[in-house]
């Protein structure tokens, strides 16, 4: 018979496992949609994780659904911002606002209790970064190249700590720092290139270490052709999902006072000021830079001028970051 002690510690284990699919609940992809096309989603593994980039199916700026600053800062992986834990029943959900330029239930409840001065503590369960909270990458898993042709390409949401080393470490830059261009893009065949990183623990305590590009002349890192798997990857706008303003409104479950207050319906949500502890915060100057050297002349064309006055802010909370994390 089991002592009491080892029926705890099984529950706590039981538990930290289904907390894990809790959190992590349909709505950023579109299930159906990856189903049939036959992708599944990428979860490193604890250890050594190996990998290799598909370029991203071209996203029409005029046509999408996305808005445009979204697009444009697209290169090797297109930005998401995502609202996680969303409601009593804990659903992740694209933001309408920051990804589709519409308005979005869980930013204009950020507002209503902005107004209310609420607490830090209340606000950050609403709140969404200035910049991207994780990033859309097609890869390829070639840590094993034997199931490279059976698992085919996958759907990888990175976190942008991993995506700041993907990018960061194929710049070209100066003594003083500034980036002159890129030394390879790990997306062209002629240039690829595995991207090796290492992740330690589960859930909030995971952390990526020794991420690096493997040295294609060697046997180890020598990259997999795997150009034929880019053919026919399925545009973003069906893999990622596009929730209902309803729908989200339903999972916050507001009450009927709540959901028709003035304050959120009168308040624009682009007036949304994105303050506090957001982990995030201090990635974009880089992807700013690569997309200055990718991007071409008409990256400023269109300020999000809601956001713009977050400038100096952005910049401090960068150097408060950067500290800690290097
Ligand atoms: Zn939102």
């Amino acid at each position: 018979m089991k002592s009491l002690r080892e029926e705890i510690a099984r529950r706590i284990v039981e538990n930290m496992k289904q907390q894990d699919e809790f959190t992590d609940r349909k709505g950023i992809l579109n299930e159906a949609a990856m189903e049939k096309h036959g992708l599944t989603k990428w979860v490193p593994a604890e250890g050594d994780n190996f990998i290799q980039m598909l370029p991203l199916p071209e996203i029409d700026e005029e046509t999408t659904v996305f808005r445009k600053q979204v697009v444009r800062l697209t290169t090797l992986a297109f930005p998401l911002w995502v609202h996680w834990r969303v409601g009593p029943e804990g659903h992740s959900f694209l933001c309408l606002r920051k990804m589709y330029g519409k308005p979005c239930p869980v930013c204009e409840e950020f507002n209503r209790l902005r107004a209310r001065n609420e607490p830090w503590e209340v606000l950050k369960e609403f709140s969404i970064p200035t910049k991207p909270n994780r990033w859309f990458f097609y890869i390829v898993d070639v840590s094993d190249p034997s199931k490279i042709e059976e698992t085919g390409p996958q759907v990888f949401l990175c976190p942008v700590t991993v995506k700041d080393e993907i990018y960061g470490r194929m710049l070209e830059k100066s003594r003083t720092g500034e980036i002159l261009g890129v030394k390879f893009l790990p997306t062209d065949p002629a240039e690829a290139r595995i991207f090796k990183f290492h992740r330690s623990g589960t859930d909030r305590g995971t952390t990526y270490t020794e991420c690096e590009y493997c040295d294609p002349t060697t046997a180890e890192g020598k990259p997999e052709d795997i150009s034929h798997l880019a053919e026919g990857l399925p545009p973003l706008e069906e893999i990622l999902y596009m929730p209902t303003y309803e729908e989200v409104k339903e999972a916050l479950s507001l009450d009927s006072s709540v959901a028709g207050s003035k304050e959120a319906e009168t308040k624009s949500s682009d007036e949304v000021e994105e303050v506090g502890e957001n982990e995030d915060d201090f990635a974009q100057s880089l992807e700013e830079q690569v997309d200055r050297v990718f991007g071409g002349e008409d990256e400023e064309e269109e300020v999000d001028e809601a956001e713009a006055p977050q400038e100096h802010y952005r910049v401090v909370r960068g150097r408060v970051r950067t500290k800690r994390v290097r």
